[in-house]
Order: structure tokens, then sequence, then C-alpha cells
């Protein structure tokens, strides 16, 4: 069985182990696979520095208490974090890098910046 080309579909001729084509092919092909991860990585960079931004803002003084309402009102997006951090007691905090969350009852969330 012959093998086709991921880029254009053609059968490729040649070497078993080409996997274009031709270099024209192989090119346009990684240059939109890596384009495509750098788009990932960018929109991901983007939601966390936003809800980075938005505990900072609610956080001033590295210890306060908020809600989720006021959160989601902000356009915080609970899907992205950096890190968990779960203490001895078995409480788990979320952090996006030194800007913690904590959920508490009542859909109320402790934040706390780590020292
Ligand atoms: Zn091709």
């Amino acid at each position: 069985m012959k093998k086709e080309c991921p880029e254009c579909g053609e059968k490729i001729v040649g070497r078993i182990d080409k996997k274009f084509c031709s270099d024209a092919c192989r090119n346009s092909y990684n240059n939109r696979v890596n384009k495509d991860s750098k788009n990932l990585i960018r929109n991901t960079n983007n939601r966390l520095r936003k809800n980075y931004r938005i505990l900072e803002d609610l956080n001033p003084d590295k210890k306060t208490k908020t809600s989720r309402s006021k959160l989601i009102e902000k356009g915080f997006d609970f899907n992205y974090f950096t890190s968990i951090y779960t203490t001895k007691a078995g409480t788990v905090y979320y952090f996006v890098y030194d800007q913690g969350y904590l959920p508490l009852e009542d859909d109320y969330f402790a934040l706390v910046k780590r020292e």
C-alpha cells in the first residue's frame, strides 16, 4: 500500500521512510503544525494572564474573600490555573502563578497570595 503525503494527498514515491512527497509539502505542513501549537500556547498564556490579573485586582492585600459570581463577572475562567496545592488537612488551593484561590462554602472563595 502506497503512503499518501499528509499535506497534499499525493501518493509518495521513492524511499520507504519518506513522509512527504516534496520539501515544499514538508515545509508547509510543519509550518502549519508549529503555528497551531504556537497559537494554542499563546491563547493559554492569555487566559492565564487574564486570570492572574483578576485575582491580583480582587486581592490587593494578599488575603481576602470573594464570590464566584464576582470572579465570573470579571471573566475568570476556572479551567486555567498553573498548579494545585493540597495541605496536609486535604484542603486544595488552586494557583495561577503566586495568586491562589480556595473554594469555600456557598460559592465563596478565599484568595491568597503566596509569599
Ligand atoms: Zn505533498
